[in-house]
């Protein structure tokens, strides 16, 4: 037989490459930036056009290449960066395989302009998937500039698999600040269809990170240092009392790099053990520089991952430092989640100051004197027993009356609400002529489930799926029947948000506001809500909006679900009574008529099974 096996020409190993290289525009991005940082640049520009779908371009104003360099940047394997496999291990630069343009010229339309400053003029290159269209020279500012267009022009299947705009836009904003984080001193702009999205100046680290995510990042930010042999730890961890629904704040740079390591999130987590609220992500901007002889970068294509040598040191480390800063900042013994909130200070006394109490001490007070003689020298005689009897101060309660009123409004007591649709409508008992269930004998099992009985053996409901079943068909009405009630905050809540963050808020605002939300004012990073839907309770709000948000900015399908449905289901996320919680017998037997009063009882809004029922004869067999 014949030989078989040929080696692949060029622009096949080049596409083949792109695909590990280049996942979404996202992906360029990054390269881009990277090779602008490894050309020294101090000023760089991103301008991304539909979420760069259409284009990515990066200008920089670093070394410039020259027309040999310019040429041989596309080939695969060329780099400046190393010369021996030995330099792998002493990485200085981001990029190192050369293989990032070369992919991206595979699969896009690729302008390069580049001028080195002792050069006149410049040089232009075109390619498009792999083949050179054209170089000339031109007139070009020191530094370089690369275009990237069409990505994915020649592989459809890629294309069609990219998100919605605003998913792959998060995903180049992520980058973006990824890389941005770690080099506070170069000056980054991006631009997003001709408006300016980031402008960020040269500065130091904190104010970069409070730039980035909002001004009112700073006050939550404990910073955090450690200097050893193995490893210096640099950065800043956010308070317990701040931490997110979402993973969205969470950052570990190793050498100036962004990777992914749950190995050390759990060093973090572990070091806030006992300081956050159940489901609670802490916010960190955790800076490591290591000797680059002791990691391996070069273990997966997109160089996030990487392998320590000294891990379980670089664990304990992290760890420890991390507890050492919580305590010292006394973030630590101010936090009681659990605390009883009838044991708060009334408003009114708040900002009253503290009387020392008065001691009067009875000089003719004796022991050894009998008990009638004790009693005679009246109540001023210093003795515990009088003073520790309890007395209700009269004017105490009155200083609650417009307190509790606004605390009965605003209860997320279920049973409280009254609801119009009570009637049974659902397909499951239609052939059932008598009372569905017997709604005197609900029971709750392991605060997960309602169990009770119907006519053809016993029903299981799963609580938590079906409060969201619930919620979200009524805020699915509301929001479409633009009828929404809200409940009035004594006062406003005023919660900040970073200014992408709100602008995507400002998306969805009339769906919140038909909801039920009210809102006063909504300023660059500043939200401030008078009024919330029934179905919430106030301090659920920030962390509602948050889900809101998340859930906006990554799970929108490129068609199919609206807009409005992504919301609703994740505010009824948000809003559902959570597994775990104590259901009493009226709110359980309220649950389940609430739930078959909807029009589709049977799943949550993301298809998922609310209860099941076990027939009497499949019980009869077990026996
Ligand atoms: P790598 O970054 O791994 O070396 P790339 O394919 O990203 O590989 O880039 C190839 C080479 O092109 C780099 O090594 C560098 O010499 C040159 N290069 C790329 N981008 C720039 C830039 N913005 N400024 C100067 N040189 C660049
Ligand atoms: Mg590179």
């Amino acid at each position: 037989m014949s030989d078989i096996i040929q080696l692949l020409p060029d622009h096949v190993a080049n596409q083949i490459a792109a695909g590990e290289v280049v996942q979404r525009p996202a992906s360029v991005v990054k390269e881009l930036l990277e090779n602008a940082i490894d050309a020294k640049a101090t000023s760089i520009k991103l301008i991304v056009k539909e979420a760069g779908k259409t284009l990515i371009q990066v200008i920089d104003n670093g070394a410039g290449m020259s027309v040999t360099d310019a040429r041989l940047s596309f080939e695969r394997h060329a780099t400046s960066k190393i010369r021996t496999a030995d330099d792998l291990f002493q990485l200085e630069t981001k990029g190192f395989r050369g293989e990032a343009l070369a992919s991206i010229a595979a699969i896009a339309h690729v302008v390069l302009k580049t001028r080195q400053d002792a050069d006149e003029v410049g040089t232009e290159i075109k390619i498009e998937g792999s083949t050179l269209v054209s170089q000339e020279v031109c007139v070009t500012a020191t530094g370089t500039s690369i275009s990237v267009k069409n990505l994915f022009y020649n592989i459809p299947a890629r294309r069609n698999f990219l998100k919605s705009n605003t998913v792959e836009l998060r995903h180049i904003i992520d980058e973006f600040h990824r890389v941005a984080m770690v080099h506070p001193a170069i000056k980054f702009s991006m631009h997003h269809n001709d408006s300016e999205v980031f402008q960020l100046l040269d500065t130091n680290l904190r104010k970069r990170i409070v730039t980035i995510f909002g001004g009112k990042t700073n006050e939550k930010l404990v910073p955090i240092q450690e200097k050893t042999d193995v490893v210096s730890i640099e950065g800043f961890i956010g308070k317990p009392e701040f931490a997110k629904r979402t993973r969205g704040e969470q950052f570990f740079f190793v050498n100036d790099r962004f990777i992914k390591s749950p190995y050390l999130n759990h060093a973090v987590t572990a070091a806030f053990e006992g300081l956050l609220k159940d489901k609670a992500y802490p916010s960190y901007f955790i800076y490591l520089q290591v000797d680059p002889k002791s990691i391996d970068i070069n273990i997966h294509p997109t160089k996030t991952e990487i392998k320590f040598d000294d891990e379980h040191s670089i664990y304990a480390m992290l760890r420890s430092t991390i507890k050492h800063s919580l305590g010292q900042f006394s973030v630590a013994p101010v936090l009681d989640f659990n605390k009883d909130a009838s044991m708060d200070t009334p408003y009114d006394y708040k900002n009253k100051e503290a009387v020392p109490p008065k001691i009067t001490v009875d000089r003719n007070f004796n022991p050894f004197a009998d008990e009638a003689k004790q009693t005679a020298s009246g109540s001023n005689s210093g003795m515990p027993r009088t003073s520790f009897q309890k007395e209700k101060p009269k004017q105490w309660e009155s200083l609650y009356t417009g307190l509790s009123a606004n605390k009965e409004e605003t209860t997320n007591d279920f049973s409280s609400v009254i609801f119009e649709k009570t009637e049974i409508t659902s397909s499951l008992f239609e052939n059932e002529t008598q009372k569905v269930f017997d709604a005197n004998t609900t029971y709750q099992l392991r605060r997960k489930y309602i169990v009770s009985t119907i006519k053809s053996g016993m029903l299981i409901v799963h609580q938590n799926r079906a409060h969201q079943r619930i919620v979200y068909e009524e805020l699915l009405q509301n929001i479409t029947l633009a009828t929404g009630i809200s409940q009035q905050l004594l006062f406003p809540l005023q919660l900040s948000f970073s200014a992408q963050d709100v602008a995507l808020l400002i998306t969805v605002q009339e769906q919140l506001e038909h909801s039920g939300f009210i809102f006063d004012s909504i300023t660059e990073e500043q939200v401030s809500i008078s009024g919330i839907p029934t179905t919430a309770t106030e301090s659920e709000v920030q962390v509602l909006l948050e889900q809101v948000i998340y859930d906006l900015e990554r799970d929108i399908p490129n068609s199919g679900f609206s807009q409005t449905d992504i919301l609703i289901q994740s505010m009824a996320k948000s809003i559902a009574v959570k597994t775990g919680v104590i259901l009493g017998p009226e709110e359980q037997q309220d649950m389940v008529h609430r739930l078959f009063a909807c029009t589709e009882p049977n799943v949550t809004p993301d298809h998922k099974s609310t209860f099941v029922t076990l027939a009497i004869d499949e019980i009869d067999k077990k026996f």
